[in-house]
């Protein structure tokens, strides 16, 4: 591939002024590094409807790049339209669209599929919008089988999408396959790695359980081994992580999305690790 890559910074909008407070800082070091844009999640159910709106709206007064999750969640079709219609407004020219989980306490309830959710922004402002869509190399956990989840991976596509950033994994081969089993299906939009940097065993193995992504047995061992010691599990990570990327690139992953968790480390040095600001 001899197209430019991709490099972007996902963050979540923190629920403080503090948290916020520490976001622009963040930022504002992440921003040096130059990526192409920045993306900030969306609370499925419009938990952080106005954080995550508030947020994108500062990043892009500071002319920063930047795209909001969005999902339906329990929203009716006239306030996410009028919410599109207020990105779209405001020049935001790139959403991340999902189907979203429903969050605890909220009940049964339906959601909207990310295709359908493609349809409408499509329906509703044209080619106005990049639309980014979530792709899973280890296959979404909801999923009916590995061949279904590509195939509606596909339906995403055909329904507008112009790329996918998958869920985090640490096992470079899943992706590769991935993205073969994929290129099989008739997908020929680019499908970007999203990366999640290492720096807590315990909530990274919490969260890794309920999304359905594979520590793999060796990394779990190590890390586990290191127990308090975060020094350690950081240096680990960075090594491994950095390793992951390299393999990506060189094996011409169209770029990379970083899972930054609001933090300025470890993604910096594994951006300087993999040469990126030269
Ligand atoms: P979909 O693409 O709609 O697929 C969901 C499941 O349904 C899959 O198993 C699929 O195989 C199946 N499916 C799809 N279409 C159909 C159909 N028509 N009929 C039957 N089955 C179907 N979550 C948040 O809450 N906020 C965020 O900001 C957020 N950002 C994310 C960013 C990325 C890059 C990724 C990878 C995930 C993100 N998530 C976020 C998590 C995501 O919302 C969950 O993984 C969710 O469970 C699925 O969302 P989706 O858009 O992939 O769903």
């Amino acid at each position: 591939m001899t197209d430019k890559k991709r490099f972007s910074f996902e963050f979540f909008p923190p629920k403080t002024d503090v948290g916020r407070e520490k976001l622009n800082v963040v930022r504002d070091e992440l921003n040096q590094l130059n990526p192409d844009f920045f993306s900030v999640t969306y609370g499925a159910g419009g938990s952080t409807r106005d954080n995550t709106k508030e947020i994108v709206f500062a990043m892009k007064t500071a002319g920063i790049a930047t795209a909001p999750h969005l999902s339906f969640g329990g929203d009716d079709e006239a306030s996410m339209l009028a919410l599109i219609n207020e990105y779209k407004d405001a020049g935001i020219d790139r959403i991340v669209s999902l189907r979203g989980d429903i969050p605890s306490g909220m009940g049964a309830q339906r959601l909207v599929y990310a295709e359908e959710l493609v349809q409408f922004i499509r329906k509703h402002t044209g080619d106005h919008f990049h639309l980014e869509v979530a792709a899973y190399p280890e296959i979404h956990p909801d999923a009916a089988s590995y061949d279904s989840d590509i195939q509606f991976l596909k339906r995403k596509f055909d329904a507008g999408a112009n790329s996918a950033i998958t869920q985090y994994f640490y096992n470079a081969d899943s992706f590769f396959y991935f993205i073969d089993q994929c290129q099989k299906a008739g997908i020929e939009k680019p499908i970007y790695p999203g990366i999640m940097p290492i720096t807590n065993f315990q909530n990274l193995a919490r969260f890794s359980k309920n999304c359905g992504a594979e520590i793999p047995r060796w990394m779990a061992q190590k890390l586990e081994g290191y127990g308090d010691d975060t020094a350690s599990i950081k240096a680990f990570g960075i090594e491994v992580v950095t390793r992951l990327c390299e393999q990506l690139l060189a094996a011409d992953a169209p770029g990379i999305h970083f899972y930054t968790m609001n933090q300025i480390e470890p993604n910096k040095t594994i951006w300087n690790n993999l040469g990126l600001s030269s």
